[in-house]
C-alpha cells in the first residue's frame, strides 16, 4: 500500500438528523462487467473453495482431539492425582472434606469443559450477522429497510459489489461464505463459520476456555506423561486406556495451548481496543499516516478497557446483563443489531478507491 492513498477524516460524533428523509435513490449499483479473472484471482477462488469444503473436516477433527484429550483427562489424569475415598473400614470415617480436593477438580473441570463445548456450539451455530437480519422484504424496499437500520441517509451509501446490498459500517464481504457479514472479524474454518457480531463472543471465550483447559491439563497430566512415556522400567500401568493415548494426550494439550492460547490472546488485544481483525490493519495503516502528518489517530468505536469489556459481553452500565455472566457459557446476544454502533468520537475511515470491493 501507498502512502499517497487518499483519505478523509469524518467527524463522526454528531447525532444523526432523525428528521432528514431517506432517500428514494436507493437503487443498488450496476455490477461492472466481468473481467477475466486473474491467477491470483483463481488461486484465491480455489482457496476459497477449498476452506468451504475442508469446514465440516475440521469441526470433526476438533471434536475427536478435544474428545481425546477429555477423556484421557476424566480417566487416567485426575485418577492418577484424585480418587474418590470411600469408608472401607469401619474405624473412620471419610467425610466431604477428605474428598475436598477431588470434588474442587472435579467441579472445575466439569465448568471449563462446558465452557469449551458450549461456547464451540455457539460459535458454530450462531449465524455471524446478515445484512438482511430482521428484514423479510424484497427488491427496492428491502435496499431501503437495511439503510434505515443503518440510520444512515446518504444517497450514495457504501455497497457490497457482490450482494448489490449497502454495506453497513464494520461489514465486510466473505468470500468463503459469499455474504456480507456484520461487524466481520475473519472467515474461520475450525468452526466452519464467519466469526462476526454475533458470535465473536463465543469464538473469543472457545479460545478462552479451551486454552485455559491446555494449561491445566499440561500441569496436571505432566505426571501420567512421565509414567506413560517411562517404557523402559518395569512400572505398572494401572488404567485400562493404553498409555500412548495418554501421551499423546499430554503432547496434543501442549500443541493446542500453545496455538490456541496465542490466538485467544491476540483477539482479547483486539476486543479490549475494540477492533475488529481488518480494523486492526485499516488502523495501524492510518496510525501511520496520521504520525507522518503530526496527527494522533483514534480508533471511534473504542470506549477503553472497561467500556469495551462491558460492550462485548452485554454487562455492566452499558450492557443489559450483570457482571457474573461474563464468567458463564450462556448464549447472551451482544449490544445491539450489527449494522449500527456507538462511536467515542471523530474517526477516520480509509479510502482504497473504486477497485476495492471489501474494504468499506
Ligand atoms: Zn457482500
Ligand atoms: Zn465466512
Amino acid at each position: 500500500m501507498s502512502n499517497d492513498i487518499e483519505f478523509t477524516p469524518l467527524a463522526t460524533s454528531e447525532p444523526l438528523d432523525d428528521e432528514q428523509p431517506i432517500t428514494t435513490n436507493t437503487k443498488p449499483t450496476i455490477p461492472r462487467l466481468r473481467r477475466r479473472p486473474t491467477l491470483s484471482a483463481r488461486i484465491e477462488q480455489l482457496t476459497d473453495v477449498a476452506i468451504s469444503g475442508l469446514g465440516p473436516v475440521l469441526l470433526v477433527v476438533a471434536f475427536l482431539l478435544l474428545s481425546i484429550v477429555i477423556f484421557c483427562f476424566f480417566t487416567v489424569v485426575l485418577p492418577f492425582h484424585y480418587t474418590w475415598k470411600k469408608n472401607e473400614d469401619e474405624e473412620g470415617s471419610i467425610g466431604i472434606l477428605d474428598n475436598l480436593a477431588y470434588i474442587l477438580h472435579f467441579v472445575w473441570s466439569c465448568y471449563l469443559v462446558w465452557g469449551i463445548a458450549a461456547n464451540y456450539y455457539y460459535a458454530v451455530r450462531t449465524p455471524p450477522g446478515s445484512v438482511l437480519d430482521g428484514i423479510s422484504s424484497t427488491g427496492d424496499v428491502m435496499f431501503q429497510d437495511v439503510l434505515q437500520q443503518m440510520e444512515t441517509y446518504t444517497e450514495a451509501p457504501p455497497t457490497c459489489k457482490r450482494c448489490l446490498l449497502p454495506k453497513p459500517e464494520r461489514t465486510h464481504h466473505c468470500s468463503v461464505c459469499k455474504r456480507c457479514v456484520l461487524k466481520y472479524d475473519h472467515h474461520c474454518p475450525w468452526i466452519h463459520n464467519c466469526v462476526g457480531h454475533f458470535n465473536h463472543r463465543f469464538f473469543l471465550m472457545f479460545l478462552t476456555y479451551l486454552s485455559i483447559a491446555c494449561i491445566y491439563y499440561v500441569i496436571m497430566g505432566a505426571g501420567p506423561f512421565m509414567l506413560a512415556a517411562d517404557m523402559d522400567s518395569n512400572n505398572t500401568w494401572p488404567y485400562w486406556l493404553d498409555r500412548s493415548i495418554v501421551a499423546f494426550g499430554e503432547v496434543l494439550a501442549v500443541a493446542i495451548g500453545f496455538a490456541v492460547g496465542g490466538m485467544a490472546c491476540w483477539h482479547w488485544y483486539l476486543a479490549l481496543t475494540a477492533q475488529t481483525t481488518l480494523e486492526q490493519y485499516n488502523n495501524s495503516y492510518m496510525k501511520k499516516i496520521c504520525k507522518k502528518r503530526g496527527e494522533s489517530f483514534s480508533n471511534m468505536y473504542d470506549f477503553g478497557i472497561v467500556g469495551n469489556f462491558q460492550d462485548l459481553f452485554n454487562i455492566g452500565p452499558r450492557g443489559h446483563y450483570p457482571w457474573y455472566t461474563a464468567l458463564l457459557p450462556l448464549p447472551i446476544p451482544p449490544i445491539g443489531n450489527g449494522k449500527r454502533f456507538e462511536r467515542s468520537g471523530r474517526g477516520y475511515i480509509l479510502d482504497f478507491g473504486e477497485d476495492d470491493e471489501d474494504m468499506v
